[in-house]
């Protein structure tokens, strides 16, 4: 039998052990050719483009010789006002990108030896960066599937049968719970999105999929609607879960790992957060098939040019 990509040799380019032992100015000069790559990791300046700069070697920092502007590496990024070392955060990255279903916040922490806080906001800030591949307001084409998935608001039920309420009553719910209506390109792209209900994804359809793609969706009548702009395969799961061949098995898999890693690893999530594990699961997803180092490289090249997170730069100062 074929060796699975995942256990072959091929799969494992980047190790923590690579990244310790580089050490930090290596590091940093990762930082610097991701941030800046047509010029080989010399710094430009973000305000003036200007490439001629003084280098504030002690400090890490640049002042461009233009407009006197001061800057790192990380100004104007995801990572700006970083205080953690650039091998730590090297680390932090190689750590996600090896957990194919995420990995807990209070893991990240130990594993780092830093604070749950500082591990939640830098998680939260590479899930912005892996969305920015996701959510690319590009259209979906080719055969789409498209199915849904209930998620969080979770009532656990009271010790004693008598005491017990109907759950399916919506006064007996939380109003956290959330559907991830998942769109995902057979062979292609998956892009998920968080909504009250599973029929809002109709809408969805109409604004992401090609008119000349196909779909595939199950029995919820709510998909009726969208025969009326594409050919429509359907498949009723309480008949069969693949119809000849008629099945929205790929949507199905992506569940399965934002599943696993909601109930496995965060436990929990709340309503306004969905998104973003919808996202990194979706990324995850897209790029089984590459090497560590490769899916490392992606993350820190789309950090460095992602701006500077309006909803988690100095998260827990504006929490406290
Ligand atoms: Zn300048």
């Amino acid at each position: 039998m074929a060796q699975h990509f995942l256990l072959s040799a091929a799969s494992r380019t980047l190790s923590l052990r690579a990244i310790y032992k580089a050490g930090e100015e290596a590091a940093y000069r990762t930082f610097c050719e991701m941030r800046w790559p047509e010029t080989d990791g010399a710094a430009v300046c973000p305000r003036c483009g200007c490439c001629e700069t003084y280098n504030i070697t002690t400090r890490r920092k640049f002042k461009c010789k233009g407009c006197y502007h001061q800057f790192s590496v990380t100004s104007g990024t995801i990572f700006a006002s970083r205080k953690m070392d650039f091998v730590d955060l090297l680390a932090a990255i190689c750590i996600i990108v090896n957990a194919s279903k995420g990995v807990s916040m209070v893991q990240l922490s130990r594993d780092l030896d830093c604070q749950y806080k500082t591990a939640f906001v830098l998680a939260h800030k590479l899930r912005e960066a892996m969305a920015r591949e996701v959510q690319t307001g590009e259209v979906l084409e080719g055969h789409v599937e498209v199915d849904g998935a209930y998620f969080g608001g979770h009532v656990r039920p009271e010790n004693r049968k008598e005491d017990r309420k109907d759950r399916r009553l919506k006064e007996n719910q939380t109003g956290k719970r959330r559907v991830v209506v998942v769109l995902r390109e057979r062979k292609g792209r998956t892009l998920p999105f968080v909504t009250k209900a599973e029929a809002e994804g109709v809408a969805l359809v109409k604004e992401n999929v090609c008119r000349m793609a196909s779909i595939s969706a199950d029995e919820a009548s709510h998909w009726d609607l969208l025969h009326s702009g594409w050919p429509v395969e359907r498949v009723n799961h309480s008949q069969a879960y693949s119809d000849h061949g008629k099945n929205t098995n790929q949507a199905e898999s992506y569940f399965s790992r934002l599943r696993r890693m909601i109930d496995g690893q965060h436990h929990g999530v709340s309503p306004q957060y969905l998104h973003q594990y919808a996202n990194h699961a979706a990324w995850m997803e897209d790029n089984r098939r590459q090497p560590n180092g490769a899916l490392a490289h992606m993350v820190v090249a789309n950090a460095m040019g992602a701006p500077v997170s309006r909803n988690w730069k100095g998260y827990w100062q504006r929490a406290a």
